[in-house]
């Protein structure tokens, strides 16, 4: 099996419903966000796909949480935008838009030291 990652990240503000802490109020983060794709097979070009193919592709997601109040968007009104949820919604949303790669490890970096993974 081939597995191929790449980051990229974006600067958002969040907060917490029904968490008793700091994170209840409006706060910010610079999430660092990696994504990987995985097959038992290379391309005609010996790759799994190509990199920029791949981050162009992850880009076009987190351009729209980039400098945004994630609570705003339509999939967190009622998900908390945790780390581990914004993991699952980029999973989600890099499949949705392309359906023949097999996605592996969404991993999400809240800070230097906290990181939270969804692999579908
Ligand atoms: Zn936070």
């Amino acid at each position: 099996m081939y597995r191929i990652k790449i980051k990229s990240g974006f600067c958002g503000a969040h907060k917490l419903r029904g968490y008793k802490g700091k994170c209840e109020a409006l706060h910010g983060h610079n999430w660092l966000v990696e994504v990987e794709v995985q097959a038992e097979e290379l391309d005609a070009t010996g790759m799994v796909i190509d990199f920029k193919e791949l981050k162009d592709l992850l880009n076009e997601v987190i351009v729209e949480m980039d400098h945004k109040y994630l609570n705003e968007m339509v999939y967190f009104e009622k998900v908390n935008p945790t780390s581990e949820n914004i993991a699952r919604y980029i999973h989600e949303t890099v499949s949705g838009k392309r359906p023949d790669l097999v996605l592996g490890k969404v991993t999400v970096w809240e800070t230097d030291s906290s990181s939270a993974v969804y692999s579908g």
